[in-house]
This record gives C-alpha cells, sequence and structure tokens, in this order.
C-alpha cells in the first residue's frame, strides 16, 4: 500500500505504527482531522490477516469518527487505533500500557476508549500509563442507554417528517435485536404508546421485552417483513442490502447498528423506493456523545449527556432538510452537515489568539 498516496485522498493527518517487542504490542494509530479538537475514537483489537487489512480498517474508521463527532455537535476530531492481535489470547497487562505510553506520547492530539475486543479492563492498563482514555467504570459508565435515548428522539424526528408528528403513539416499530441498546429502546417507545415487534437470537432478550413491555415476537429472519412503521436496527451491520431491501413494509429506517447499508447504492435505492433512511452515524451518536462528557471539566454529568443526545432530534431535522435541498439521499446529506461543520469552524480559526 502506497500510504502517503492514501492519506492525501482523505486527508490523513497522521498514521502512527507502534511496536514493542517485549509486550508483543504491533499497533496502528490514525488521527484523520483535528480542525475541531482532539481526535477521539476508540480502539479495536483484532485478528487482521494482514497489516494492510489492519492499517485499512483503522484509516476507514477513523475518518468515520471525525464525521461522527462533527455531525454530533462535539468539538472532537477524528481517530481511531487498531491492536493487531487475537482478544482472547494475545492480551495482557504488558501490552496495553505499552499501548498506553504511545497515546500519553501524543500529548492528548488522540483520546480514546473502548471498541470491538477492548474491555474496561484493558482500558484501565492503558490509564495507569496515559490519562487520554474515556469509558472507564467508575466515570461514563456503559453508554447504551443514552445511546438508545438518541436513538429514540431520531425516531421522533423521522417521524415527524414522514407522518407529520413526532409522536410514536400507535405507530408499529420493528426493532432486530434486543440487547443493551434495543431493549432501552423498547422502553422509550412502550413509554410513548408505540406497537413492539421484536426479534433476537438469544431467547432471554427476547423473554425480557416481551415480558416487560408486552412486545410482540418474530423469527430473526421474519422481521424485515414485518408490517411496520419502522425498523430499527440495532443488532448487526449490513443489514440494508439487496435480499432485504425488497421485503421492507417500513417507511423509517432508524436504528442503532452501525453501518446497515451493505453498500452506499442501497442508500439510494432506498431514497427511489421513499423509505427514509436516517443515517446510522447521526443517530446512533449518543454512545460518544456519552463518553465525551467525561471530558468536561466539571467531569461527567449523565443529564448534560442525555440533554446533548436528544439534540440529534435537530441534527436528523438538519439532514433531512438537506437532502432535500440538494435532492440526495441521506447517507450523502449527513457527510455533507458534517463537513460543512468542519468548514465553518475551520473558517472562524484564522484570527490570531495568545494561548
Ligand atoms: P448488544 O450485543 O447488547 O445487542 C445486540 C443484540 O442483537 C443481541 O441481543 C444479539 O443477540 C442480537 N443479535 C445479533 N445477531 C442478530 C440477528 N441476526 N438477528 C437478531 N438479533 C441479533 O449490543 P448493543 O450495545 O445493544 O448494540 C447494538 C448495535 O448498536 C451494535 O451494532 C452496536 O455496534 C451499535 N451501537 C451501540 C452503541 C452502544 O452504546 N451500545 C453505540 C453506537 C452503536
Amino acid at each position: 500500500m502506497k500510504i502517503f498516496e492514501r492519506m492525501e485522498v482523505r486527508d490523513y493527518e497522521n498514521v502512527i505504527f507502534c511496536y514493542d517487542k517485549a509486550s508483543g504490542l504491533k499497533a496502528i494509530i490514525v488521527i484523520h482531522d483535528t480542525t475541531l479538537g482532539p481526535a477521539l475514537g476508540g480502539t479495536r483489537m483484532w485478528m487482521y490477516n494482514t497489516e494492510e487489512e489492519a492499517l485499512e480498517d483503522a484509516l476507514r474508521l477513523a475518518r468515520g469518527m471525525t464525521y461522527k463527532n462533527a455531525a454530533a455537535g462535539l468539538n472532537y476530531g477524528g481517530g481511531k487505533a487498531v491492536i493487531i492481535g487475537d482478544p482472547r489470547k494475545d492480551k495482557s497487562e504488558a501490552l496495553f500500557r505499552s499501548f498506553g505510553r504511545y497515546i500519553e506520547a501524543l500529548k492528548g492530539r488522540f483520546i480514546t476508549g473502548e471498541d470491538v475486543g477492548i474491555t474496561v479492563q484493558d482500558v484501565e492498563y492503558m490509564r495507569y500509563e496515559t490519562k487520554h482514555v474515556v469509558g472507564l467504570a467508575e466515570t461514563s459508565g456503559d453508554p447504551s442507554p443514552v445511546t438508545a435515548y438518541g436513538v429514540y428522539r431520531g425516531m421522533q424526528a423521522a417521524a415527524e417528517e414522514v407522518f407529520g408528528t413526532s409522536d410514536l403513539k400507535g405507530k408499529k416499530v420493528a426493532i432486530q435485536g434486543v440487547g443493551k441498546v434495543g431493549y432501552t429502546l423498547a422502553k422509550y417507545l412502550n413509554e410513548a404508546g408505540a406497537k413492539i415487534i421484536v426479534t433476537d437470537i438469544f431467547e432471554d432478550n427476547v423473554k425480557r421485552v416481551v415480558e416487560d413491555f408486552g412486545a410482540e415476537y418474530v423469527k430473526p429472519e421474519e422481521i424485515y417483513g414485518v408490517d411496520c412503521d419502522i425498523f430499527a436496527p440495532c443488532a448487526l451491520g449490513g443489514v440494508i442490502n439487496d435480499e432485504t431491501i425488497p421485503q421492507l413494509k417500513c417507511k423509517i429506517i432508524a436504528g442503532s447498528a452501525n453501518n446497515q447499508l451493505k453498500e452506499e447504492r442501497h442508500g439510494d435505492i432506498l431514497q427511489e423506493k421513499g423509505i427514509l433512511y436516517v443515517p446510522d452515524y447521526i443517530i446512533n451518536a449518543g454512545g460518544v456523545i456519552n463518553v465525551a462528557d467525561e471530558l468536561e471539566p466539571s467531569g461527567y454529568n449523565r443529564e448534560r449527556a442525555l440533554r446533548k443526545a436528544s439534540m440529534i432530534y435537530d441534527t436528523i431535522k438538519s439532514v433531512i432538510k438537506k437532502s432535500k435541498e440538494e435532492n440526495i439521499p441521506t447517507y450523502k446529506a449527513a457527510d455533507r452537515v458534517a463537513e460543512d461543520r468542519i468548514k465553518a469552524i475551520a473558517a472562524i480559526k484564522t484570527n490570531y489568539i495568545l494561548k
């Protein structure tokens, strides 16, 4: 891979390779854009087949964080790190402390936390060596309730657009995956008087929502074809694809899962079919909003995190407006909203201020 050419195409700032013989650490930190502030993004540990694959993942994820943080109204740029290794076999205190020292050396240009393959304990080890980590057990804790609230607010914004009211009373919502986010989302929807249809591959998870909120259950493969107003993917990525789109009967897609569109063109198809797709990285930003709140000078405050997540409603409205004005699908409009904010803030930073 021609790394500088790759960096040039999408304007990456830094790619940092970290190696430590003693602990076996092999990691890549990518900082995409720090116009809005220090890069904020999780660290992933994965058994990449090749170094190119690891680098490619880090580059893609780091850029994704620039857009997610910008659209969420956060004063953070985008970055991400990957550690090459098997999370079940290759972890040690020394490995994470060694990684923590690399983070510390960046002096706050990159702030990280948990992602796939990383636990709170691993972040605790990084914390021994650096203060630039977030998401420890005693601080912001589990982000999923805030994520679920953001999804609920995003759903209300989409409903106002499509049904003329943000009131979800009587609306049928099909939730795919009732884990941490899906369960709390079901709670909000139940309180709002929506009819809930759910599926999950774990019976216990299904039982909980059926008992607690009177949800109806369908088999996992049946969820796409459910007669509903809103489909909420809260399990896996890639679920909006050539096989599932023809089955959909909903008017809105709004859920927490990352990378819901298998390919970008599926976002175009949804637009042609008149299904409003609420871009995943905008509606599921509650998690990063929650963790970013830890970095406020006054320390973490859940009420404030929920208040900020509530503004996902307004962000979705701006995305829909842009999509209509420019006649582009919502997934593209989301990127424009993020890019516009970065450009606007970059433009006010041209005058000199003594620091
Ligand atoms: P989770 O693991 O608690 O829940 C996911 C649920 O989906 C589980 O109950 C699982 O059994 C179910 N599931 C898996 N495959 C399925 C299938 N084929 N059909 C039906 N159900 C299936 O995870 P979570 O924290 O609730 O996150 C859900 C999604 O939202 C994930 O894609 C995650 O990346 C994304 N997300 C989560 C947060 C957060 O704060 N937790 C933030 C942003 C994005």
